[in-house]
């Protein structure tokens, strides 16, 4: 079977890709340039007889993905734009996120009678309901959705509009099932913050994406203070991508979305396992005030959709952190 993995030279989409491969897969990849196909053929040289490209320069325009779903068998979509800070939230948030999403809808719906499943990289950020903060004594679960308007979205440049890009795209594609009834099923997969190894191929430290850049920041002397958390949960991006196998395989995921984390986490945890390390050079990791949790009692999670449905397990904060830290370190040394 063939998988087309849109957005494949980001961190998310290494793993997925990994996890398909792993399988004996084959996998078509959507990239923008031919650098980017080469930065995963390198990554990926291991399955090079499994891997091919199509070229998808904009994920928003029009048509973008009509060659690219022709013959394949499902679609991983992860592409989306995860930054925290734009310039035009609309023109650089919104509408790829949303567009990217029904144009992948459309052109299978379109051009390919046979896929069965569409498997979207959503996130927590589409669930959370950021004006509660913290929310001690509250459980976030599939039943809630991030209350965000559009209008608010085009007003604000940071999280706030990628979190509702996240939970607009969502949405649209559980719209576009519900209205046109497609041949294919979706399910899409919501984590919070996912840290883990890198898989894809990275030009320079400072270009890490968003999640492995948070936990960089901490390692490489430049941050002084352990900053308050800002989304309290965490998953391992392995884990993340096993659920994205599993959600295209399994049935019963038909038209659910998946809420996946390895629990809450706190980035004062994060620097006490930093500190623990060796190896990280004296005094580079902020100590904060250790073993404490600064912000106080926080929201949870319920992932019994993904146990029970997916039978996903995850990976603890410690493994986690330990292994995004050596991971690290190791392309550091590389670069
Ligand atoms: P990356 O930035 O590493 O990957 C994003 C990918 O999407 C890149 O390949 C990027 O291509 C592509 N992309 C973005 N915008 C466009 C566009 N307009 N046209 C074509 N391609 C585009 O980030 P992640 O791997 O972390 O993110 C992957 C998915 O996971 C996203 O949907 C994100 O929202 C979601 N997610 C990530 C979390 C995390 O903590 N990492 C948490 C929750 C959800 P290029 O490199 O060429 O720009």
């Amino acid at each position: 079977q063939t998988i087309l993995v849109t957005g494949a030279a980001g961190f998310v989409a290494a793993h997925v890709m990994n996890s398909f491969l792993e399988k004996g897969y084959k996998i078509r990849g959507t990239v923008r340039t031919e650098k980017s196909a080469d930065s995963v053929r390198k990554s990926h040289s291991k399955y090079a007889d499994r891997l091919s490209f199509v070229f998808v320069q904009d994920i928003a325009a029009s048509g973008a993905f009509d060659e690219a779903v022709k013959g394949v068998d499902g679609v991983i979509h992860t592409a989306s734009p995860f930054i925290l800070n734009v310039e035009d939230s609309e023109r650089d948030l919104l509408i790829p996120a949303i567009k990217g999403t029904t144009g992948v809808l459309e052109a299978l719906a379109k051009n390919n009678p046979d896929a069965t499943r569409v498997v979207i990289t959503s996130s927590f950020a589409s669930i959370i309901d950021m004006s509660q903060g913290y929310r001690p004594g509250y459980t976030y679960s599939e039943a809630d959705w991030n209350p965000a308007t559009y209008d608010e979205a085009k007003a604000d440049n940071g999280g706030f509009a990628y979190c509702a890009s996240k939970c607009f795209a969502e949405r649209a594609a559980f719209d576009y099932v519900e209205k046109n009834k497609p041949t294919f099923s979706v399910a899409t997969i919501c984590p919070p913050m996912t840290y883990g190894p890198i898989a894809h191929t990275v030009a320079s430290m400072d270009k890490l994406n968003t999640s492995s850049a948070d936990i960089w920041r901490f390692m490489n002397g430049t941050t002084e203070e352990v900053p308050l958390t800002d989304f309290c949960g965490f998953v391992d991006v392995r884990d993340l991508a096993d659920a994205h196998l599993r959600a295209f395989e399994t049935p019963e995921a038909a038209n659910q979305r998946f809420l996946v984390t390895g629990g809450n986490y706190s980035y004062q945890k994060v620097c006490d396992v930093l500190n623990a390390l060796p190896g990280l050079g004296e005094g580079k990791v902020p100590v904060g005030k250790p073993g404490t949790t600064p912000e106080g009692e926080v929201y949870k999670y319920d992932t019994s959709r993904a146990k029970e449905v997916l039978g996903m397990r995850f990976r603890g904060l410690e493994e986690c952190v330990m292994d995004t830290a050596e991971s690290l370190l190791g392309l550091e040394k590389a670069m």
